[in-house]
């Protein structure tokens, strides 16, 4: 399996890095954003180092999309939230920060006016650690 030495979801996959995991098998991981766009706000990755959908075979994508089918699932079931969108970025233009493929799995509520491209602000740690035990229940 590829990793790059200096990519952070890669540093994830190997738990070189903690996260708060909610969900893997053998292709995929999810675990919870750290800088959450709204409550909940979650991230499918592959286990590989891909970089974008265009490097990427299309068994990885669906895989992927698969977690961040489920992970959604289990979002709605936890915090029944009024809408959740599966977004991704490919590329600086399209705001990719991350260089590794990620789905982002984003709970949404009526009027939150949440933009696309939103900023990275810092969550609560121990809110999102407590919110990814409830979450990891249900997959
Ligand atoms: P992108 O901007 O590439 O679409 O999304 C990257 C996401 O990764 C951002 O939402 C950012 O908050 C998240 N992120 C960056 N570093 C870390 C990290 O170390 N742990 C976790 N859980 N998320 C991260
Ligand atoms: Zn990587």
């Amino acid at each position: 399996m590829t990793h790059d030495p200096d990519c952070i979801f890669c540093k994830i996959v190997t738990g070189e890095l903690p996260s708060f995991k909610v969900f893997e098998d053998d292709d995929t991981l999810a675990f919870m954003d750290i800088n959450p766009a709204n409550t909940g706000h979650a991230l499918a990755i592959t286990r590989q180092h891909w970089p974008d959908v265009h490097a990427m075979p299309e068994a990885a994508l669906a895989a992927t999309v698969a977690t961040a089918k489920r992970v959604a699932g289990a979002l709605q079931a936890e915090l029944s939230p009024d809408g959740i969108n599966l977004v991704q970025a490919n590329g600086k233009g399209a705001a990719q920060s991350v260089m590794h493929f990620h789905m982002h799995i984003v709970p949404r509520t009526l009027g939150d006016e949440l933009k696309l491209n939103w900023g990275l602000t810092p969550g609560d740690m121990d809110a999102i650690d407590a919110l990814a035990k409830r979450i990891a229940a249900r997959m």
